[in-house]
């Protein structure tokens, strides 16, 4: 068996533990659903929109802690952000978990969300880390379709 604890860094623990804007929310925009079901993480996120910014962001979602976390630090990166802001983190996250950036040049642009750069090591887990990132995307997006990362 790999070696998955550099995966499970105190920032993923705590974030999976207790996460951050975990719930429906009333109002919202949009809602949309993801699910990587390769790894069986469900999620759904709704997004409340003022003009071209994220005034609001929720999640509610089960699956790994990997998902869960990634989830959770996801919806703190991108409320307050503009549109634009949020694909711009979406698509440097992603890039970190492929393995395209590394882990000191996300930490510049991601701050905390360089936690992740592990990942990038684990293919498998690369869907579970960006589930929740192409979920907001679709939101952003108004996308009718659920998520799927298969
Ligand atoms: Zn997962």
């Amino acid at each position: 068996m790999t070696d998955l604890s550099a995966l499970y860094q105190e920032v993923i623990l705590d974030h999976n533990r207790r996460p951050r804007n975990f719930g429906e929310m009333a109002g919202a925009d949009w809602r949309q659903e993801g699910r990587n079901p390769l790894c069986g993480d469900q999620l759904t996120v709704w997004l409340r929109m003022e003009e071209d910014t994220i005034a609001d962001v929720s999640f509610v979602g089960t699956g790994c802690a990997i998902s869960k976390a990634s989830a959770s630090m996801m919806t703190a990166a991108v409320k307050g952000k503009t549109r634009e802001e949020a694909e711009r983190l979406f698509t440097r996250f992603h890039d970190l978990v492929t393995g395209k950036l590394d882990a000191a040049a996300g930490h510049e642009s991601l701050g905390r969300l360089a936690a992740f750069a592990g990942v990038s090591r684990f293919p498998a887990r690369v869907k579970c880390a960006s589930l929740s990132w192409h979920t907001m995307h679709a939101a952003l997006h108004q996308s009718s379709a659920p998520v799927s990362t298969e």
